[in-house]
């Protein structure tokens, strides 16, 4: 069987992502994804109403030219799991191909969204559910395969396609969480048997995002652990508190919710993606706390902060979009002063998240975090555990699935060198085992 991979996106940068997998006459695409700190640098872009060709050369959907130069028909497009950076350019390329998106139910849902926010094409794409677990056929000599993996939103997965060559498995995003605060473990002994059936692994596909950190990323368990220890050392303080954390983080979120009821504050979700995505997850019976109150449009949301403000704010904890100091978001315009809340000097500002390694968004953090504190909030920062895998979680990984070749994927050559040393002490070795790629190139692993 004939064997290529295409690198189309965000192997230039974290974000973006695309992969295109061509067996013989069958292709199969993992993700496509939306770079929105190329969006954010400039001021009111809405990607909904553009064109895709004028986001392609904002470098900010894949450039998916490329694909013209596969010989084959696309089956399948199958985002790993609903972070923008892998659906977010659904809506604008997908239509182009003639294939149904293949996602677990929280992407799918997500996926949906996306879809119906969509402005400029008329977009009709066929939907499809799978299951962590399941297997579905792409041809008579292809099997996809989805395996549960854990990550810093829930229902994430790898998939896998068998061919006769050997299995191709695609390793964007996740992390080794055996302890994760919803949803199952990495299912690491699937990895294992993969790595050891038939043929074994013919080329794996990895998450860089993390390559030069040492050492192990942690489990969410401890994020959760930590997160509990910082409120419950808040419990006495009867001024403001406010939370921010990634909306599709719904592990962070759950915990949040329940911490800010144990110490004594109603938990109100605001903004226009915590709406959106944990209303999702509520649909889909995800277990969280009940009878939550969450708004997402501006007039609902400066409601409720009116409410906040006139009831006491000492018994409220707003949990709030802005983690990244986006300029719009709420956070962002709360320290602006553009809301009806009010910062006292020592009100306390809870970061349940990292900074996403980019420069757009360390400034943009950088600039909300002065704002807040020029307001005299104290911030408590970081309280977060990534959803990437760290070095020797990539190493585990190699000696799980013990592939044949690799092809590091999810950042710039800077960010993919910690890779490649880890790959190395493997025994893999760049132009032999390793592939190296940019943007829009092919790569053949078997003819
Ligand atoms: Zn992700």
């Amino acid at each position: 069987m004939e064997i290529e991979i295409a690198t189309v996106g965000g192997y230039e940068e974290v974000g973006r992502q695309m992969t295109a997998v061509r067996m013989d006459d069958e292709i199969v695409v993992f993700d496509m994804g939306l770079n929105l700190s190329q969006v954010l640098i400039h001021d009111n872009v809405q990607t909904e109403t553009m064109h895709s060709l004028d986001l392609i050369d904002m470098g900010a959907i894949p450039d998916d030219r490329i694909m013209s130069e596969l010989d084959g028909e696309v089956t399948a497009i199958v985002p790993t799991h609903g972070h923008l950076d892998h659906i977010g350019a659904i809506p604008k390329l997908a239509h182009r191909y003639d294939a149904p998106v293949v996602a677990t139910p929280f992407t799918i849902e997500l996926v949906r969204d996306q879809i119906a926010d969509e402005d400029k094409f008329d977009v009709d794409i066929d939907l499809q559910v799978m299951n962590s677990g399941e297997q579905m056929r792409i041809s008579d000599q292809v099997q996809m395969e989805f395996v549960n993996v854990t990550h810093s939103t829930i229902d994430a997965i790898n998939p896998v396609l068998h061919t006769p060559e050997g299995a191709i498995v695609y390793g964007l995003d996740k992390r080794l969480d055996h302890d994760p605060v919803l949803g199952d473990p990495i299912d690491m002994k699937r990895f294992r048997e993969i790595g050891r059936e038939g043929d074994g692994v013919l080329c794996y596909i990895e998450d860089c995002t993390n390559a030069n950190q040492k050492g192990r990323t942690p489990s969410e368990s401890v994020a959760r652990k930590e997160l509990h220890d910082t409120m419950l050392s808040l419990e006495d303080y009867d001024g403001g508190m406010v939370a921010t954390t990634f909306a599709s983080h719904i592990a962070r979120v759950s915990s949040l919710l329940e911490f800010a009821q144990e110490i004594g504050r109603e938990p109100i979700l605001l903004g226009r993606s915590m709406e959106k995505y944990t209303g999702t997850a509520t649909n889909l019976d995800v277990a969280l706390p009940d009878n939550i109150e969450m708004y997402g449009h501006r007039r609902a949301i400066d409601q409720s902060l009116e409410r906040i403000m006139e009831d006491g704010k000492e018994n409220f904890l707003p949990i709030v979009t802005g983690h990244q100091g986006e300029p719009r978001a709420l956070l962002t315009r709360m320290g602006r002063g553009e809301t009806n809340y009010d910062f006292d000097t020592g009100d306390k500002v809870i970061f349940s998240a990292g900074i996403i390694p980019e420069p757009t968004n360390e400034g943009n953090r950088y600039q909300s975090e002065r704002l807040l504190k020029m307001q005299g909030a104290r911030i408590y920062d970081d309280i977060h555990v990534s959803g990437h895998l760290s070095q020797e979680g990539h190493y585990q990984m190699l000696e799980a699935l013990q592939p044949q070749q690799l092809i590091p994927a999810h950042q710039d050559l800077k960010g993919l060198s910690g890779y490649v040393n880890t790959a190395n002490a493997f025994g893999y070795e760049v132009g032999r085992d390793m592939h190296l790629s940019r943007n829009g190139n092919i790569i053949q692993l078997t003819e």
